[in-house]
């Protein structure tokens, strides 16, 4: 493996010819609900960078979704899977288990929040997570009824669907949903009614209404939050938001789950997003960032909630996969020698302070209405002049001028105007200051 060179090329127009040809075929034979945000084939990426069909490098600032935190070819996890592959590929940890899965299973215990006993199940995707564990906050307290917030997304399998907010695309024709499933508000400060230093205490007061008075306390099993809201728009519940719901649900014989896929493993400079304000969450789930790219994901929490499931309640054929599991020990070996933590709070510095600039001084740097998220989750918030009012087309615009540039970004948000920023926690300084420059200028094309 040769490593690919850290800078931005444009050779062609993009997507460049070959990746046309692809598109082409790909269209043809891929079915049409599945989308990309830009058609451009990939060859190989590594560092900051995705090389494509055509050989140009762009800048990549989405990291295939918060996923590559530690890059998309990273040594170790490279090393670790590799030597894993040659060894086996698969048993099925429900037949003859291996050491990898119970390894990951000790890493998330020490990682993740809280002094207490813990234990973990490990499984494919993100939505499988989430879908596990409210099978087991059910089963732990013999309740139905779950919680989730505006702006939530959680996944799109059928429950996921159901605890997802936005309807299109994840919703639009694909009920009917998963019952019980209950949404309340979030403390979302820059669009609450009465400004943002009011937003956690009266949001979190009104949740805890709704949830007495529309559902009973007693019948809840989980509330289940992002600790910062990813596809919703990278909000950032207020200040007192996150522990107000959190002690409710403590007081409350309520299982608290932290939805971590995306904020999880270094990405909002701590290890994940609830530390913050201190929050222990009984059960946490984590995907995304946690194998550098392989599929898996778990479920971690609480030893006697976790342990409430009976034996073969709870697995699945491939969930952690060895293979999986050895890129998640090699991931989380980088994370930890590259301090990423540290590296995700640099992002933020440079990022935030280059973005303030663009709102101060560019013409028509009044369309950045908020400035927002941690470490390298950081988004803005696009409206029309002088308004709070969304401007998606703005966001659509800047990603274009940006990706013909090679700077790879994505949107996203419940009106589809934030341009939120993910890029891998190792990417260089110059090639992050090179992205924002062609940031800049893409704010002269809208
Ligand atoms: C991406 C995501 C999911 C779903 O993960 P998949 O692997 O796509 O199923 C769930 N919750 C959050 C917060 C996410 O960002």
């Amino acid at each position: 493996m040769t490593a690919i060179p850290q800078e931005r090329r444009v050779v062609t127009a993009i997507p460049g010819p070959k990746s046309v040809e692809l598109q082409a075929r790909r269209l043809a034979t891929v079915a049409a609900g599945v989308g990309s945000t830009l058609p451009v084939f990939t060859a190989r990426a590594g560092g900051g960078i995705i090389e494509d069909v055509d050989g140009n490098r762009l800048i990549d600032l989405g990291s295939g979704i918060a996923v590559t935190s530690v890059g998309a070819s990273a040594e170790a996890v490279v090393r670790r899977a590799s030597a894993q592959l040659a060894d086996f590929t698969h048993t099925c940890f429900m037949v003859t288990p291996y050491e990898g899965y119970v390894e990951v299973c000790e890493q998330l215990a020490e990682l993740t929040p809280g002094d207490h006993a813990k234990k973990s199940a490990l499984f494919n995707s993100g939505a499988e997570a989430v879908e596990n564990a409210v099978k087991i906050a059910r089963i732990y307290t013999k309740r139905t009824a779950v919680v989730v917030f505006d702006h939530g997304y959680h996944g799109r399998t059928n429950l996921t669907m159901a605890l997802t907010a936005k309807n299109m695309p994840y919703k639009q024709g694909f009920g009917p949903f998963a019952p019980e499933v209950y949404r309340v508000p979030v403390a979302y400060g820059y669009r609450w009614p009465t400004g943002a230093e009011n937003a956690g205490a009266e949001a979190s007061a009104q949740a805890i209404d709704q949830i007495t008075k529309q559902i009973g306390a007693d019948n809840v099993a989980a509330i289940i939050i992002e600790p910062v809201l990813g596809e919703g728009g990278f909000i950032e519940p207020a200040k007192g938001f996150l522990p107000a719901i959190a002690q409710f649900a403590k007081d409350n014989g309520i299982v608290f789950v932290a939805d971590e896929i995306q904020s999880g493993f270094c990405r909002t400079g701590q290890w994940f997003a609830c530390e913050d304000e201190g929050i222990v969450p009984d059960l946490i789930t984590t995907a995304k960032g946690i194998a550098g790219g392989l599929p898996l994901s778990a479920v971690t929490g609480r030893a006697e909630i976790m342990d409430a499931a009976h034996s073969g309640g709870l697995g699945g054929t491939y969930g952690g996969n060895p293979v999986a599991c050895a890129g998640a020990l090699g991931a989380i070996e980088t994370m930890r020698e590259l301090d990423l933590n540290g590296k995700a709070k640099r992002i933020e510095e440079i990022m935030k302070g280059r973005l303030a600039e663009m709102q101060a001084k560019l013409p028509g740097g009044d369309v950045i209405g908020d400035i927002r998220g941690r470490g390298a989750m950081i988004a803005i918030e696009l409206v029309k002049s002088g308004t709070k009012d969304p401007n998606p087309e703005a966001a659509a615009k800047l990603a274009k001028a940006c990706h013909a540039e090679g700077v790879l970004v994505l949107t996203c948000g419940t009106y589809g105007n934030v341009l939120r920023f993910l890029p891998p926690l190792v990417i260089g300084e110059d090639l992050l200051n090179e992205a924002l420059d062609v940031i800049e200028q893409a704010f002269g094309q809208i």
